[in-house]
């Protein structure tokens, strides 16, 4: 599968700029980590690809988004983190979720995530990381993201997000497209992007139905900006990617305390298995084990 890649656009007279992110193999492999039904897949490939385009407006290589969304639909709680260059990784609390089709036969996102907040944290390296929340308005994903950056941020923005599904659960594409006002932007130019951002409403398909060798990124840009002059600033590759560790695993184990962790290992031998303790990775499945040594030796009681 082809990498994902987010293109940057400026329209030429300052007005706004565009994100626009091809991010198929960002869908396709969180789906195969979560194991996700359809309606799940949707949502939580929608919001990775929100999250990356986001993410990649981060300043400083440390800068880290979340965005968490707390719903009150059978996919529960869903997350994505991304780094400062927009790769990201996620996570979705019932990912067996698949609420019936809406009556245009489209995945009912909304009904899956369900009603209740959006919160966004920005962590730049500051002691306290930004936070702000929003309601959600419809928990279709694009249509919050908007919300939220008008809301909590006061920059209006047109989000759009698809991801396709195919007869079989497999993810046939997925993208998305983000355009930001800039201050003291054109109202002409404000009211076309508004117009065009129709030409989006199916950008699954347009990424679907791209030829090979064209730039699918290209193509959305020219629905997004049809009519505007603009300038294409760079491209940026992206990935799903999880930056979990042993040593970052470890110290997770160890906020548990010495007195907690002596009793999940005693537990599990009186249950007959061997004494060790098993974290997994929620966003990417990758298991850490702790045998009894390791945690004598991670508290500093090993007698030698
Ligand atoms: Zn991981």
């Amino acid at each position: 599968m082809k990498p994902s890649k987010i293109t940057r656009m400026i329209t030429r007279d300052g007005s706004a700029r565009v994100h626009v992110i091809e991010s198929t193999a960002i869908a396709a492999r969180a789906m195969a980590i979560h194991r996700t039904a359809p309606t799940s897949s949707a949502a939580l490939g929608r919001l990775l690809t929100a999250v990356s385009m986001i993410g990649s407006m981060l300043g400083e290589k440390t800068d880290a988004l979340t965005v968490s969304l707390a719903g009150d639909g059978p996919a529960g709680k869903l997350i994505a983190c991304s780094d400062w260059m927009g790769n990201v990784r996620g996570y979705i609390e019932n990912p067996q979720a698949d609420p019936p089709r809406k009556q245009n036969g489209k995945l009912d996102v909304g009904a899956a995530v369900g009603r209740g907040t959006m919160r966004v944290l920005r962590d730049c390296g500051g002691k306290e990381p930004e936070i702000g929340s929003v309601e959600l308005v419809s928990g279709e994903i694009a249509e919050d993201i908007a919300a939220y950056f008008a809301q909590s941020e006061q920059i209006p923005t047109l989000c759009a997000l698809g991801v396709l599904i195919g007869k079989n659960g497999e993810c046939l594409s997925a993208g998305g497209v983000l355009v930001q006002l800039l201050p003291f932007a054109d109202e002409a130019v404000a009211a076309r992007l508004e117009e065009n951002a129709k030409n989006l409403r199916d950008l699954s398909r347009v990424i679907a139905a791209c030829p090979e060798g064209e730039d699918p990124n290209l193509r959305l840009a020219a629905l997004a900006l049809e009519g505007i002059e603009y300038d294409v600033f760079d491209e940026i590759p992206v990935a799903y990617r999880c930056d979990c560790s042993r040593e970052r695993t470890a110290r997770a184990v160890r906020s548990l305390g010495f007195a907690e962790a002596s009793s999940v290992l005693a537990e599990e031998e009186a249950a007959g298995r061997p004494a060790r303790i098993e974290v997994g990775c929620r966003f990417c499945g990758k298991k850490y084990c702790f045998t009894k040594q390791d945690i004598e030796k991670m508290f500093g009681k090993k007698k030698d």
